[in-house]
Order: structure tokens, then sequence, then C-alpha cells
């Protein structure tokens, strides 16, 4: 359920397993249910087995010795009884233990945070897709940066993955039956086509640059595919970069959506309509920033009102 949450249908466009990594690892931070479920039943299992004078730790030492104490985390005293064949539940514990390697990690002091901590501290880094030469824990800094709402997040994160439903990611998929660019260029449309090479990205870059830049907020010279796709190169340090940033992710959404609205009402949008949008959603994270802190707005976009 919670997949079919992130994707909005059935239709799964990434790895599982990339998914439930955190997000300076290249995944979405979706939580792993199951795990967590394991991990809490483990840690308290092992909190009971240590309670000296209660019923509950009589209980857990009576099931769970003979297998914690392969992990060095109980002694056997050959002198009380223990079964030998827990119940499916502590068997499922014992299982999901030795499959995440938690006999050899060395662990003292058992709580679900610090279990989660030792799995996390496991993970790989999943690389970026796609031609690039930043750094991958810059790009996945930038493509889930605070700056940016969760809509441009989404498009940023899915983008540096290439996993976006554009028609060439589709029509690998055998559910399209074209991967030409709906907007009528001869070439696919895959993720660099559709925000940087087609005609309708060129023609709104061109207005979006020559009207922002006239208030000085995004400088021509910092416009290439590359950190169109990826990001500022050293990641968003300064308010200015985190402006800049959000920028080109506005732009990009409003050209994700104006695609979209070409794919699935087979209508174009003019040049100027997407150019308002544009300004529209800037005007809207201007006087988000105003809202939440007057003097850092002021500083970030260097007006008072939006004009
Ligand atoms: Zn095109």
């Amino acid at each position: 359920m919670a997949f079919r949450f992130v994707w909005g249908s059935t239709m799964e466009k990434l790895k599982r397993a990339t998914l439930l990594k955190e997000e300076r690892n290249g995944g979405r931070g979706v939580p792993d249910i199951v795990n967590i479920i394991l991990m809490q039943g483990l840690a308290t299992l092992v909190q009971n087995t240590q309670k000296v004078d209660k019923a509950s730790g009589t209980f857990a030492r009576y099931y769970a010795t003979p297998f914690l104490r392969t992990m060095g985390l109980c002694a056997l005293d050959l002198t009380i009884p223990y079964s030998w064949d827990p119940p499916y539940v502590y068997r499922a514990l014992r299982d999901f233990a030795f499959g995440a390697g938690l006999p050899r990690a060395g662990l003292t002091l058992w709580s679900y945070k610090i279990v989660m901590a030792h799995l996390r501290s496991k993970e790989t880094m999943t690389l970026p897709r796609g031609s690039t030469t930043l750094d991958p824990p810059i790009i996945w800094a930038n493509v889930l940066n605070k700056c940016l709402n969760n809509k441009q997040k989404d498009i940023a994160w899915m983008s540096a993955h290439m996993c976006l439903p554009t028609r060439s990611f589709m029509f690998k998929q055998h559910l399209a039956l074209t991967e030409r660019c709906p907007h009528g260029c001869t070439d696919s449309e895959h993720v660099y086509h559709l925000f940087w090479e087609c005609s309708v990205a060129r023609r709104v870059w061109g207005l979006v640059v020559s009207s922002v830049s006239r208030n000085r907020l995004l400088p021509r010279s910092s416009l290439t595919a590359e950190s169109v796709l990826y990001g500022p190169r050293g990641g968003c340090r300064t308010p200015e970069l985190q402006r800049q940033w959000r920028i080109v992710n506005i732009v990009k959404q409003v050209l994700w959506e104006a695609r979209n609205i070409k794919v699935y009402q087979k209508t174009s949008v003019d040049p100027v309509t997407l150019r308002r949008r544009t300004q529209n959603l800037l005007q809207d994270g201007v006087m988000v920033d105003f809202a939440k802190d007057k003097c850092l707005a002021r500083e970030k976009w260097g007006v008072d009102h939006w004009k």
C-alpha cells in the first residue's frame, strides 16, 4: 500500500529496495514496515531477557536464550529449563537477526533506534543515472533539498533515477506505442530532451530567463543541461543558489505539466501561458518564504514583494 501511495498507481517505476533507502543514499525514505515490526520485536525481546525479576524476563529467556546466546547476548544456564523449539514468531525474529547480520554487529544496547541505525549504516548508495560529473551525494542532497516543494522534489528525484514516466521510459516498459516527443520533435522523449533539448523547453527557458534575469534572480550562465537536471555543482549552500535551484525546478514542473496536458488532453499550451504559470508558482514560493521568515526571504529573493 505504501508503494502504491508513492507511485500513485500499481505500476512501480523503481526497485522497492531503492525506495526504502535513506534520502542521502538515493532512496525516498519509505518506511520498511515489516522490518520495523521485526526490529521492534527483537529489541523488546532482548530487553526482556535482561529483566531478572519479572515474569516477562523468565518467559523470554525460556524461549529466546537458545538463539540469543549464539549472538552473544545470553548465557545458557543448564539448571533451568529452555525450549529448543521456539514459537514461529520467535523463529521469524531469529531469521531476521541472522539475515541482517546482527550476531556479528557487536551491539551492546538494544533498542529499536540503535538496531535501525545499525541497519541504515550498512546501506549502500544508489548512483544517479545519466551522464553527469557531479558527486552522487551532492545530487541526492540537491534533488531533495528543502527549498523545493514535494511535487518538485518528486520530479527532480525521478529525473535523477531516469524513471520519470516519459514516452521513452514507457516505451521501454512496453506501455507506449512510440517514444517520440509529444510536442512533435523527431527525437525520443527522454528526460534530457523533455527538460532541455525540446523545442518547447528551449522556448520556455528563453522566456523565463529573459523575464527573471531582469530581477537578477537566475543568471543565464548558470543554466546547463547538467545543472538543470542535477542541481548546482557544489550543492545548494547559499540562499542565492537555493533560489536559483527553486526557479529551475519550477520551470521543470511547468514543462512536465505542459507535456502531460499535451499527452492526455491533446492540447498545446502556448509559451505565454507557461510563463504566466511559472510566475504564479514563483510568487507562491516567495509568499511562503515571507510567511516563514521575513529577513531570510528578503535576503534570498532581494525583494519585499514579488514584482
Ligand atoms: Zn520535444
